[in-house]
């Protein structure tokens, strides 16, 4: 892994490493283009993103970039998992055109000095559990953005504030890209798919599932006509608190367009949830809407 320098010469899935490479496969390219970003390890949610951007584009991007300044925590860096061939495999059998898998250096050069940040659909949630994690999110994808210049680029659901920030911050700066949000892969049992699943023992993967079950349970109780926020977020809790491995980070029933915790609900709503499972911490989210 990493050895190639130039421009892989597979004849349906070009790998590129340099700006300069990916400048040059896209000029070769037909627009619409589609983008999608991840950090690798891919899995089936990835692959649902691929298969979108492929059927609406006539050419398809993705990235693959374990983005340092995204991480707040240095060893959560450093044990992300990475698989590189693999992760190609599944960009070949997906068909996506170009896949650019730079360096650290290639996408922050020697005095690189900017940071961008998104105001206040970035702060609660998990702008407040992991300071700094969305200036990094858009700053990355705020490069990415100007190095492709897609038309559309993809984003999941399962991390709907990160496409609320993304949206923001393309908006402010005038990005032409369009930000598209796709729904949630899941495992049969609910747990959604993270790359971050990797590292739960057999006991935190068979408990992971509390998650999908506290929405649900939340979702049940609006199903009820429940509108006050408060027995949402009870019922929700009251679900996680069964599950011995699972320590609540946040429960949280927000306004979905301003992430602003809400007495009742009556406009669209996002329940969303993090928890950790040992040292793994798993975010997932139900989006309510009342029309
Ligand atoms: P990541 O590689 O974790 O940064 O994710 C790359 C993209 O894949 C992001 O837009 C994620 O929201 C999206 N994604 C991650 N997990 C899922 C999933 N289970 N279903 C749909 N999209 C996902």
């Amino acid at each position: 892994m990493g050895s190639r320098s130039t421009a892989t010469s597979d004849p349906l899935t070009r790998v590129l490493r340099t700006r300069r490479e990916l400048r040059a496969a896209l000029a070769d390219s037909r627009r619409p283009v589609g983008l999608v970003p991840t950090m690798g390890w891919l899995h089936e949610g990835h692959r649902s993103l691929f298969a979108r951007a492929r059927a609406e584009n006539a050419s398809s991007v993705a990235t693959i970039f374990v983005n340092p300044r995204q991480f707040n925590e240095a060893a959560d860096y450093t044990q992300y998992p990475r698989n590189e061939a693999r992760d190609l495999t599944m960009c070949r059998d997906e068909g996506v055109d170009l896949v650019f898998a730079p360096s650290v250096d290639e996408v922050y050069p020697t005095g690189f000095d900017t940071i961008v940040h998104v105001g206040a659909v970035g702060r609660p949630l998990e702008g407040a559990a992991r300071p700094g994690h969305f200036d990094g999110v858009a700053t990355v994808v705020a490069i990415l953005f100007g190095l492709v210049k897609a038309d559309r680029a993809y984003f999941g659901q399962k991390d709907a504030q990160q496409v609320m920030v993304i949206r923001q911050m393309a908006g402010d700066l005038a990005i032409p890209t369009e930000v598209v949000a796709c729904p949630t892969i899941r495992e049969p049992d609910g747990l959604a798919l993270s790359s971050r699943n990797v590292h739960l023992s057999s006991e935190e993967r068979a408990a992971a599932p509390v998650i999908h079950r506290a929405l649900m349970a939340g979702r049940a109780a609006w199903d009820r006509a429940e509108r006050s926020a408060d027995p949402i977020r009870s019922a929700m809790r009251s679900v996680l608190s069964e599950e011995p491995l699972a320590v609540v980070d946040y429960v949280s029933a927000a306004d979905a367009s301003t992430l602003a915790e809400l007495d009742r609900l009556s406009t669209p709503a996002l329940l969303s949830v993090a928890v950790r499972f040992g040292s793994t911490r798993l975010i997932d989210n139900e989006l309510i809407d009342p029309s």
